[in-house]
């Protein structure tokens, strides 16, 4: 399948970029060069997460406004209202406003006690992800909200069904996409779509792809995040712990053909968790038909 023709720009897939705000001056300057390189892909948009717990607040925030000094880009900021008080979300959603950010990514973000321990809202805090849509939607109707939805469900979640019922709530409280935690097996995603469209949703649900730079690592987040690990993948990149070179070269075959696959079966929006590197995101990519801005526009 890795074998098989670009599709055609008539079909080319919009694409978004997931980045971290760098904590350090040197990773600052590592981000930069990677949304430089990223940048002629002309993404739809590219986020800055939120640090646990609102950590991040004012990294995330001077990441967003740089991206909007310094670039052509359309930025989305994350957010979560995991303790945090209603006033203090609303001020950091103004700000942004004020600034020209338009795109917020709104999380309830993960409990205090870390993941695993149960979920309590701040008493002055919003209640929900949806509570947050809705207060986000009220005092900026134009600001676009995407939200998170979960193919092999959230870990808190007591069924699929009932993550299912909290992705429509915050549809019904104004979300209008949603990008989809990582996945490898693409089953999983086309039938969680089958049961998000049953249920009345029809906000687009954009698969959110992890190019596996380093297997271990990956791993790691996928056990926190309740997402499977295919024994296939794990054999792919078996006894490569101390090879660089080939990992990065499974890596892009596998997930060019993830991307590939599901291009082919109608899914026309990407979001890379980029990881704040450029090369195996600017392949897969290119895989997918996209070229730098002016080759594009020529074809
Ligand atoms: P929610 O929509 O709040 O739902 C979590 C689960 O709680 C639901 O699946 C459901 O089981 C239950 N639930 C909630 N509301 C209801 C309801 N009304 N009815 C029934 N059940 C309900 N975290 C960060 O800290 N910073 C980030 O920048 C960040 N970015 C992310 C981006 C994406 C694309 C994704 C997928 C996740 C991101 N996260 C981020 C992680 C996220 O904060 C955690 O997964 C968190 O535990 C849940 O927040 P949520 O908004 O994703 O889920």
């Amino acid at each position: 399948d890795t074998n098989s023709p670009a599709p055609s720009q008539a079909h080319r897939p919009s694409i978004s970029f997931e980045f971290f705000p760098p904590k350090t001056e040197e990773m600052e300057q590592n981000l930069w060069g990677v949304i430089n390189r990223l940048a002629p892909l002309a993404p739809d948009f590219v986020s800055v997460t939120y640090g646990a717990g609102g950590s991040t607040r004012e990294r995330t925030h001077s990441t967003i406004k740089r991206i909007l000094d310094e670039t052509r880009l359309v930025p989305a900021a994350h957010l979560t209202c995991v303790d945090a008080t209603r006033a203090d979300v609303d001020e950091v959603v103004d700000r942004y406003h004020e600034i020209g950010v338009r795109h917020i990514v709104a999380l309830r973000g993960d409990p205090s006690g870390g993941i695993g321990t149960s979920y309590q809202a701040h008493p002055q805090g919003y209640q929900s992800s949806a509570d947050l849509v809705s207060a986000i939607r009220s005092r900026h109707p134009e600001m676009e909200v995407t939200v998170s939805a979960y193919p092999e469900k959230h870990p808190e979640s007591a069924s699929l069904d009932a993550d299912i019922d909290a992705l429509k709530a915050k549809v019904d409280a104004g979300a209008t996409r949603a990008i989809t935690q990582f996945f490898f097996d693409n089953d999983l995603y086309f039938r969680y779509l089958d049961r998000v469209r049953a249920a009345g949703i029809a906000i687009p649900i954009v698969p959110g792809i992890l190019p596996v730079q380093n297997f271990k690592l990956a791993k790691n987040f996928a056990t926190r995040a309740g997402a499977t690990v295919p024994d296939w993948l794990a054999e792919k990149f078996e006894g490569l712990d101390d090879d660089a070179d080939t990992r990065r070269l499974v890596a892009a075959t596998v997930a060019a053909g993830q991307v590939q696959k599901l291009a082919k079966h109608g899914v026309e929006h990407f979001h890379f968790y980029t990881m704040n590197r450029a090369d195996l995101v600017f392949a897969i990519s290119h895989i997918l038909g996209i070229r730098p801005n002016g080759t594009q526009k020529a074809a």
